[in-house]
């Protein structure tokens, strides 16, 4: 990494998690002196800049892009001067971004891994596949800068440096208690939300993988800010990173909490086939029912006036304590206000949590804190000053010591 790379960012999606990301950009101006957002639909980035010009007065210039044309994606970085590409479009455009950025020879960021539209399985290995290539041409990949994947593993590298020299078990928990008055929503993209919780669930023991079925698996918990929830073991896309760089790990699961309603909802969907990525010839043309669905549920950008509550995401983790005082474990966790993250961004806490993140990871590469050759996971780099900036931007965090391992 040379130190000479540009700081002007250009950012790619114009949902909700790319609202907050640009707006807390636009927040900072000596870290990201300029900003440019482009979209499929341009009056989305337009909107946004609007809310940005309203809140802080700056301006962001605006572009209407197909981010899976790689030729026009490398026009238009070469047209912006941008150093670093922040993908908070959606899983399927990774491949052709990153295929962009190493033809327009510029660092690379995203929050989710990449997802062939034709079958639901997220995986790393396609980007993985990268690796020499972004090595070779001297840039950086960043896999996985939003709330989980990202904060989760950054809290578990954090354990692991400063609290546990091993980490025997790791539960990831998140509880979003925000309500948005709606009978079914999601609060980000629906078709990539359905079909992560549709799928089975699966977690790492012993060595392996476990698959059971999706939502089999569920326990009460009682979440600080929230209450007492059910929450259900899924699987989770950083739950393979994880295993891979905390070899030591004799268990890693994944809970996330959903309401009875959202339970109700999305089982008769499913049975009579809406959540299916099959594609069903209707009126002399092929259409995905999950696409169908998607178009009519509410629009996540759209929650944030209506939710209120709080979500709290954190980390369970075991293992030898660095003192040398035996076994210990410790939660970790952030607790975010809906109403807080709206009054600031004009987005719900959902949004909020990833695109806070994104903002970080960016700041991370942009100022030189994360540096390096090749395409990272987040937990391959130092936690400390992203930790710092979760503190400093809106996502403080706690850490405690708990009587003993989780009882579940
Ligand atoms: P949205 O659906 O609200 O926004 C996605 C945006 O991407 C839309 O503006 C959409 O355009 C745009 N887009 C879609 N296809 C293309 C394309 N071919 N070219 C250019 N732009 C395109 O999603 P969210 O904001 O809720 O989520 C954004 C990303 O964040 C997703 O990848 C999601 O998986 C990830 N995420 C990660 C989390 C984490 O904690 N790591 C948590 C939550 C989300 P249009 O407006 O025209 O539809």
């Amino acid at each position: 990494m040379s130190a000479a790379k540009s700081s002007t960012v250009l950012v790619i999606g114009a949902g909700g998690v790319s609202s907050v990301c640009v707006h807390k950009m636009a927040f900072n101006p000596d870290i990201f002196p300029e900003i440019h957002l482009a979209s499929r639909t341009k009056s989305k980035c337009d909107a946004i800049a609007a809310s940005v010009k309203e809140r802080c007065g700056r301006d962001i210039a605006t572009y209407e892009i197909d981010a899976e044309e790689v030729p026009a994606m490398v026009n238009l970085i070469r047209k912006t001067g941008a150093g670093l590409v922040v993908n908070l479009a959606l899983p399927y455009q990774d491949l052709p971004i990153m295929d962009a950025c190493l033809e327009a020879s510029v660092d690379y960021l995203d929050t989710a891994n990449y997802e062939p539209k034709d079958e639901a399985k997220f995986e790393y290995h396609w980007q993985w596949a990268y690796q020499d290539r972004y090595k070779d041409a001297g840039l950086m990949a960043l896999l996985g800068s939003g709330f989980d994947p990202g904060v989760t593993s950054v809290f578990t590298m954090w354990l692991k440096k400063h609290k546990l020299k091993t980490i025997r078990q790791l539960d990831i928990l998140d509880c979003n208690g925000g309500d948005h008055g709606q009978h079914f929503a999601t609060n980000f993209n629906p078709e990539i939300n359905i079909r992560e919780v549709t799928a089975p669930a699966r977690h790492w023991e012993n060595g392996e993988w476990v698959e059971t079925p999706a939502m089999s698996n569920k326990v009460a918990f009682d979440f600080e800010a929230v209450g007492q929830k059910n929450m259900y073991l899924m699987y989770h896309e950083e739950l393979e990173s994880l295993a891979k760089f905390v070899p030591e790990l004799e268990r890693a699961r994944f809970w996330m909490t959903f309401g009875d309603q959202y339970i109700t909802h999305l089982t008769v969907l499913q049975n009579v086939g809406m959540t299916s990525i099959e594609p069903v010839r209707y009126q002399g043309k092929d259409i995905i029912p999950l696409q169908f669905l998607a178009a009519v549920l509410p629009k996540p950008e759209t929650l944030g006036e209506t939710t209120k509550g709080n979500t709290n995401i954190g980390v369970i983790a075991t293992g030898e304590a660095l003192d040398g005082s035996g076994e210990k474990t410790f939660y970790i966790k952030n607790i975010c206000s809906h109403e807080a993250a709206y009054e600031e961004t004009g987005n719900q806490a959902v949004s909020y949590t990833t695109g806070v993140p994104a903002m970080i990871g960016a700041a991370m590469v942009v100022r030189g804190d994360w540096q390096g050759e090749g395409v990272f996971n987040i937990e391959q780099l130092d936690p400390d000053p992203f930790m710092a900036m979760l503190n400093a931007h809106g996502l403080p965090w706690t850490v405690e010591e708990m009587a003993g391992p989780v009882g579940f």
